[in-house]
């Protein structure tokens, strides 16, 4: 049978290793943009404003507007 040094719990456990803010950023700034992107899609696209012809986009985000309370029909 055998046991544990101290040394092997501790690496059994794991530390945490913090994240710089300098390496998160361009993550954080690409969620964002995609949040952007996809509220403006299910929010706004092919109701309030058009960029794409057809009603497409609309159907295929019409229970997610209906969900997150935009006005739709
Ligand atoms: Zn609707």
């Amino acid at each position: 049978m055998s046991q544990l040094s101290p040394a092997r719990s501790v690496d059994l456990v794991g530390v945490a290793t913090p994240i710089a803010v300098r390496e998160l950023a361009p993550w954080a700034l690409f969620v964002a943009l995609f949040a952007v992107l996809a509220l403006y899609f299910v929010g706004a696209e092919q109701g309030a404003t058009s960029l794409l012809a057809g009603d497409t986009v609309h159907e295929w985000v019409h229970d997610g507007r209906h969900l997150l309370g935009f006005p739709c029909h």
